[in-house]
């Protein structure tokens, strides 16, 4: 006779009870009682709809005690985790882009613990603006009139155009109307903030004159998007953006410019193709320039617009500026990282621009020191030639040659796959590229107080037998 399924599973009571007495957990009770009550619901829920049926072992008492206390884990443990970015991709937006300096990190301390003057003028014992922090340092370093921040820079892109141009008209190249990634659209932006998108010239050849044709009464700006992710190359013209400054004047029609990353920095100096400088667009004669704080800026996330003063005070009096308003840990960690540029030592202290300048011959012997460890715990491995990118919608096409440590898997049934799974559940987690079920390590995307740490999740993935559940 068929025995009811559900009669084998005990009530919620007795349960919790078990797990209380069991020891294993030490947390509110009614925490407890929520998470038992959720875990019998989905084995309930499998039962009925699932063919194939629990075993009797899967909903034995300690099983289901051991359930409950795994659920439990990932609700009390958080889900922002660390990781090691062995990926060879700098500024990897899933991964979280520019890690931070010492000197932001200390910022973030300072500012987080305590009160700040925010909002509020020390020498006039009076209310402030929170508008005024990092701007004369922002200006210092572009060469801008003001500056203004906000939360990234997808809003710095939307603030604008809602603000300067919602039910007016914008001119882009249809070669700039791009994606950014993560489904950002710019064309969609445009129409979300309420501008009339108008797309002229070809997807590869745009001529200052296709601007100046379509320039009408209703023309609000004309809008440069920097095509970060990808590069098109052959039969290629887009107007400059001094071309565009020029007939901006003419018109007298704002010229913005959307750099994305940016940079304050010349990357050709390490090898790499040129990125917009943000000082140049602003001497171009951009009106607005917005570019992102976690890209190649190297700090926190945050969208910087720079340019006109009556542009931006206009942008700063919009009921929108107030929505996309950044908070004091943000604008503490980002005076922070612009402080390294102002005294000349970005190179050296922010961890972008130290990954990308670190030489070869370094990234080698910290390769090959972790491999010899390894080698020496009898696991496969071997140092070779890699190349890391930038990323973060900079530089694309462009490399940086780089050094791995490539891990082959050994066990049985240890496939480079499981591997790389084990490494990412791991305690920090730890992301490599994997390629023909090997394990590939940028070393150029570690940060080097991570190497021990790194050669230790190695050790203990490559000892783990594969799981069966992943
Ligand atoms: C990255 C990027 C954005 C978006 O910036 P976030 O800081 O990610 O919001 C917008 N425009 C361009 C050209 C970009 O490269």
């Amino acid at each position: 006779m068929m025995q009811n399924p559900f009669r084998q599973l005990p009530s919620v009571d007795l349960l919790v009870q078990q797990i209380i007495d069991s020891g294993a957990v030490a947390l509110p009770h009614h925490i407890v009682v929520a998470a038992t009550r959720a875990e019998l619901h989905d084995i309930r829920e499998h039962m009925r709809h699932s063919a194939d049926s629990l075993t009797p072992d899967a909903i034995s008492l300690p099983a289901l005690i051991e359930r409950v206390r795994k659920r439990l884990q990932i609700i009390t443990a958080p889900s922002l985790r660390p990781v090691i970015n062995a990926s060879g991709v700098i500024l990897q937006t899933n991964l979280g882009r520019a890690p931070l300096s010492d000197a932001a990190l200390a910022a973030l301390h300072t500012v987080g613990c305590g009160y700040t003057n925010l909002e509020y003028d020390l020498a006039q014992g009076k209310r402030g603006s929170r508008l005024a922090h990092a701007t004369t340092t922002l200006c210092h370093l572009t060469g801008a009139e003001a500056a203004l921040l906000v939360n990234n820079n997808a809003a710095a892109l939307f603030l604008v155009l809602s603000t300067l141009a919602c039910g007016r008209e914008v001119i882009i190249s249809r070669g700039q109307a791009v994606e950014i990634g993560g489904g950002f659209r710019i064309p969609d932006v445009l129409r979300q903030s309420g501008a009339l998108v108008v797309e002229v010239g070809t997807t590869n050849r745009t001529y200052p004159h296709d601007y100046t044709n379509a320039i009408t009464p209703q023309t609000a700006l004309l809008l440069l998007v920097h095509t970060s992710n990808f590069r098109i190359s052959g039969f290629v013209r887009s107007a400059s953006l001094a071309e565009m400054c020029t007939i901006g004047r003419e018109h007298a029609i704002p010229v913005v410019d959307d750099l994305g990353s940016g940079s304050l920095l010349p990357t050709q100096v390490y090898g790499l193709a040129p990125e917009p400088l943000v000082q140049e667009s602003i001497s171009a004669g951009a009106d607005l320039v917005t570019f992102s704080g976690d890209k190649l800026l190297g700090g926190p996330q945050v969208g910087i617009i720079v340019g006109r003063a009556p542009l931006i005070a206009e942008l700063r009096r919009a009921p929108l500026a107030r929505a996309l308003r950044v908070d004091k840990l943000t604008i503490g960690a980002l005076e922070a990282t612009l402080h390294s540029y102002i005294v000349g030592h970005a190179p050296q202290e922010l961890p972008v621009w130290r990954m990308i300048s670190t030489p070869l011959a370094e990234i080698r012997a910290r390769a090959e020191r972790i491999a010899n460890h390894l080698c020496a715990a009898d696991i496969n491995v071997a140092v070779q030639p890699s190349h890391s990118t930038v990323g973060g919608g900079s530089l694309p096409g462009d490399t940086l040659e780089s050094v791995a440590i490539v891990v082959s898997p050994r066990l049985p049934d240890n496939t480079g796959a499981r591997l790389a799974h084990t490494l990412r559940m791991g305690t920090p987690a730890v992301v490599p590229r994997l390629h023909n079920q090997q394990l590939w390590f940028d070393m150029r995307t570690v940060l080097p107080e991570q190497d021990e740490s790194l050669m230790h999740c190695i050790l203990a993935a490559t000892q783990t037998p594969p799981s069966s559940e992943e």
